[in-house]
């Protein structure tokens, strides 16, 4: 059964088709032609990865999935959210998507807050048989107050996942994956494909 993956990430690509085994043929919207970016205005996680996938559909008629993640911290109500990749840029602190201007915008509007619980949530939007269903992955911990380790991407330096000593960057990455938000709904999106 051949699927469509939104992602121009190769190696989550390959990630997910050997979690997914062969049953599963994933490709990616450059392989049918679309190189174009793929729109995610959306106001919500749910809303972009709806958009994304709808997109593909729209395009080639194939079944398909998108995600979309985002750091949610309690005390700034749940910002940055959806705009996590470019938190710094439409804040006017930074261009683009710096994961640098992102930390240090967001550790300076946490300085002095105790409240440093936060959470990352990934949502993956399915169509298939033109049916769309959604899976969510969370993981929940705290921003602490300085960096720490060098693996991993985005806010990985300043994120500890509750019941562990390290942030995201000090754990080997598939030991992350293991326990992450992605890892999460990957394998909810997985054990329902295996179940069809
Ligand atoms: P995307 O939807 O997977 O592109 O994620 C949006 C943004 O959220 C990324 O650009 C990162 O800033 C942040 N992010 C997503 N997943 C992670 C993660 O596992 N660790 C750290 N930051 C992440």
């Amino acid at each position: 059964m051949k699927i469509v993956f939104a992602t121009g990430n190769r190696n989550k690509l390959k990630e997910i088709q050997a979690l997914i085994g062969p049953r599963f043929e994933l490709s990616t919207p450059a392989d049918h032609g679309i190189t174009e970016d793929i729109p995610e205005d959306r106001p919500t996680l749910e809303g972009n990865a709806l958009q994304k996938a709808r997109y593909i559909y729209e395009k080639t008629g194939l079944d398909c999935f998108a995600d979309d993640t985002g750091l949610e911290v309690e005390a700034l109500g749940g910002e940055p959210g959806v705009f996590s990749a470019r938190y710094a840029a439409v804040n006017g602190a930074g261009e683009g998507h710096s994961s640098e201007a992102n930390m240090a915008l967001l550790l300076e509007r946490l300085a002095g807050v105790e409240n440093r619980r936060a959470r990352f949530r990934t949502v993956i939007a399915l169509i298939l048989g033109g049916k769309e269903y959604l899976f969510e992955g969370i993981v929940n911990g705290q921003i602490s107050t300085e960096r720490s380790g060098a693996e991993g991407f985005g806010y990985d330096p300043i994120f500890r996942p509750d019941g562990y000593d390290q942030t995201f960057a000090e754990m080997p990455l598939a030991f992350k994956n293991s326990i992450s938000h992605r890892g999460r709904a990957t394998v909810k999106l997985i054990d329902f494909l295996s179940s069809l």
